[in-house]
This record gives structure tokens, C-alpha cells and sequence, in this order.
């Protein structure tokens, strides 16, 4: 196959992320990453660098809506002044039960994964959007769908299937997990020396573990949806269903309707808990560390939930795997929390985890465990718009 431009597409809720790809046969090398972010405000930003670093477009444009912003990412990829893509790739989280497979995007499928939105409540509808409009705007370009669900098809279905009643998991409802490429892209980079059992740990804003058994998904801490698993920064993590219950008794004797009910329900369960709820002052561990080195107890007692769950969910992951090789941590506090990642390791040693703290004293790429650990610890950062690059350039050559 000939070198060709692969666009890659991640989209958040207030920004579009994309990155430019030169992939033929073996080859990937990265020409241009680029981002519009502030949709929803009259003074966004819209910047493309090279491979090097330089910048070659920076904009402060008002983008009142995601439509305005995406055509500003075509027009740019039109204009001549960058290699217009000759395929392209979208990140989905989920999209249900029947579109497990990464493959082309048509508009029936676009129609068939937008069945499932609850299923990823903040991310699907903004993905489809894009992918509709990508398809518009981008004429006779093949759009492939790349999900994080793809890697944690292969969990058992005693993992899968949740306790609910049989008309509820016909509907789909079962745990698909989150974060998949990423993991897709450690037990890549791993290669050719895979561990046969292994934990990762995402631990970003969204935060996730998988066990992973001969390079392929054993369990994942995320459910149905990315609420469930461990506590994050915006999420509660697995709750008693009973505080869900309470919580929205408490909802329902002031809201409008049973579906605003359900909505303000989900802000608080998605948007208001986790490291933010706990600490009443922020979701991002920077700020948290900031704030215990001042003494601040919430955030202390945040923090401590967060190491705590993580610590319990290894636990039981070894178990799983019947013991453990190697533990990579990844994602922005995986990368680069030093005290986090010697607080989860800390209570491990029965685990044969034993961090070295001069190596763990480091952000990015690391062995960070001791001579002595019989266990393996390790940094690693995600490599996701490479995954969806391998998974485009394997898919247009079906
Ligand atoms: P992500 O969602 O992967 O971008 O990760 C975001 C999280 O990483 C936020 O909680 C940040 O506070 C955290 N993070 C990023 N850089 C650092 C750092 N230098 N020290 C501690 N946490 C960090």
C-alpha cells in the first residue's frame, strides 16, 4: 500500500482534537496534530503544528457552535497547505451491542450506535455529530469507526452481564468498559514482550484499570457506562444503588419530569462526584496536591478515596489473573503523579509490588519499580491516535 494521509478524530465536549497520519505498509509517522477548542465561546482557539512542534496555524476564532469549529478542521485540511486525508478515523466509546467491530461508517451505522447514547451519555451524541458532518464534509473519504469497546470484547460473560432482570439485558445493558484504545495501545507498545498477566491503570480525568491476561481484556473497572469503576475526577465510580435511589428521591421533588429527574441525576452522578465531589473544590489532582500541601482535609480524604479504590481494584485483579507480572500505569496522573502512584503502590508489597522511589521520581516513559519487586512496574504513555491510524490502514486494505 502507498504512504497515505490518515485523519484522526477525538471529540470532547467543548473541543475537537484531530491528528494527521502518514500510514502505508509498517509505516506510521505523524505529520500534523491539531485542536479547536472553547466551542461555545466567542473567543476559542484553533492551532495546527507540525511534526516538530511549530505552529502553523494559531487562531483565536469565535466558535459558537461544534459545526463552526469542525468546518474550520476541513477547510484547513482543503486548503492545499496541508495533505488533504484519504481516510478517516473516529474514537467511539461505545456502540452497543451490535456494533462491536471497528469498520466503515455509514449512515445506518451512525443510526444504529446513536440507538445506545445512554450507553455513553456525554460522549456519543457529540461523536455522531461528528461523524455526520465528517461524512458531509469530507465527499468519497472512507470514515472508519474505531471503538474503545473493540478491546474488551474478549471479557467472559460472567464479567459482562450484569445482575439485572433478563428483559434489561436484552436491551443491551451489560458492562462494556471504557478507555479500550488506550489499553489497546500499552499491550501494543508492549509487544513482542506482552506479559502473560498484566494491570493497567488509566488514570486521567476518567480513570479505569483493566486486567489483561495474554494481551487480551480479562475485566475492566468501567460498566456500562464510564460512571461505573473506580472513583474519578467528575464520577462517582461503583456506588450502593441505594445512594443513586436516595439521591434521586431527593431530585424528584422539585424537577419538572421523570426524564429531568433522570438528567440531573446523571450531572450529579457524572459531573459533580468523584475527586470533585469528595473535595467540594476540584477534579484535577494538581489542584488537589496543591491543596493538601495547605492542609486542605477534603482534598486529602479525596485523594486517599481515590489511591484507596485503586489499590482494592489491584487487589482483586491479581486474584483474577492468578498473579502478576507487570503493572503499567498511564493517562495524566498515571504519567505524571509521583505521590499517587507511590500511594496506590504503597500498601502492594504482599502483591510483590515494591516501587524504587528514585526511578518512580519521574514523568513519562519509566521502569519505575524496584531491582527486587517481582513484579514489574511500569509508565507508559497512551498511543491511542496510532491504534485508530492501525486500525484504518487494516481496515481500507480489507
Ligand atoms: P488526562 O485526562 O489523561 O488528560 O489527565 C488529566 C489529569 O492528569 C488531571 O487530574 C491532572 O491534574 C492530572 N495531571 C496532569 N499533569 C499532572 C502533574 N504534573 N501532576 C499531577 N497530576 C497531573
Amino acid at each position: 500500500m502507498p504512504s497515505l494521509p490518515v485523519l484522526v478524530l477525538n471529540s470532547g465536549s467543548s473541543s475537537i482534537k484531530f491528528s494527521v497520519y502518514e500510514a502505508g505498509d509498517g509505516e506510521r509517522r505523524k505529520l500534523h496534530e491539531g485542536a479547536v477548542d472553547g466551542i461555545g465561546t466567542d473567543q476559542g482557539s484553533f492551532w495546527i503544528k507540525d511534526a516538530d512542534g511549530n505552529k502553523l496555524v494559531d487562531q483565536n476564532p469565535a466558535l459558537p457552535t461544534r459545526a463552526v469549529a469542525f468546518k474550520l478542521v476541513a477547510d484547513a485540511l482543503h486548503s492545499g497547505d496541508f495533505p488533504a486525508p484519504v481516510a478517516i478515523g473516529h474514537r467511539m466509546v461505545c456502540g452497543g451491542p451490535t456494533v462491536q467491530e471497528n469498520q466503515l461508517i455509514t449512515p445506518a451505522l451512525i443510526d444504529e450506535m446513536e440507538r445506545y447514547t445512554a450507553f455513553a451519555p456525554l460522549h456519543t451524541p457529540i461523536a455522531v455529530y461528528i461523524m455526520r458532518e465528517s461524512l458531509r464534509l469530507f465527499p468519497g473519504v472512507p470514515n472508519f469507526v474505531c471503538l474503545d469497546s473493540y478491546f474488551h470484547r474478549t471479557m467472559p460473560e460472567v464479567v459482562t452481564h450484569m445482575p439485572i432482570p433478563e428483559e434489561y439485558s436484552a436491551m443491551g445493558v451489560r458492562r462494556y468498559g471504557a478507555h479500550g484504545i488506550s489499553y489497546e495501545s500499552i499491550v501494543y507498545q508492549l509487544q513482542p514482550n506482552v506479559p502473560e498477566k498484566l494491570i493497567v491503570a488509566h488514570l486521567g480525568n476518567g480513570a479505569s484499570i483493566s486486567a489483561i491476561k495474554n494481551g487480551k481484556c480479562l475485566d475492566t473497572s468501567m460498566g456500562l457506562t464510564p460512571t461505573g469503576g473506580i472513583i474519578s475526577g467528575t464520577r462517582t465510580g461503583d456506588i450502593d444503588p441505594g445512594v443513586l435511589l436516595f439521591i434521586l428521591r431527593k431530585i424528584a421533588e422539585t424537577a419538572k419530569s421523570a426524564s429531568e429527574a433522570a438528567d440531573q441525576l446523571e450531572t450529579v452522578a457524572s459531573k459533580k462526584a468523584g475527586l470533585l465531589g469528595v473535595s467540594d473544590l476540584s477534579n484535577d489532582m494538581r489542584d488537589l496536591r496543591d491543596a493538601i500541601k495547605e492542609g486542605n482535609a477534603k482534598a486529602r480524604l479525596a485523594v486517599d478515596k481515590f489511591t484507596w479504590t485503586i489499590a482494592r481494584w489491584i487487589g482483586s485483579y491479581v486474584a483474577e489473573l492468578n498473579g502478576l507480572d507487570m503493572m503499567v500505569f498511564t493517562g495524566g496522573i498515571g504519567e505524571n503523579d509521583i505521590v499517587s502512584r507511590a500511594e496506590i503502590c504503597a500498601g502492594l508489597g504482599a502483591l510483590g509490588i515494591a516501587l524504587d522511589p528514585v526511578r518512580n521520581n519521574v514523568r513519562g516513559e519509566a521502569v519505575i519499580s524496584a531491582e527486587n519487586s517481582r513484579v514489574t512496574v511500569r509508565v507508559i504513555p497512551p498511543a491511542e491516535d496510532l491504534i485508530i491510524v492501525n486500525h484504518v490502514v487494516r481496515l481500507l486494505a480489507e
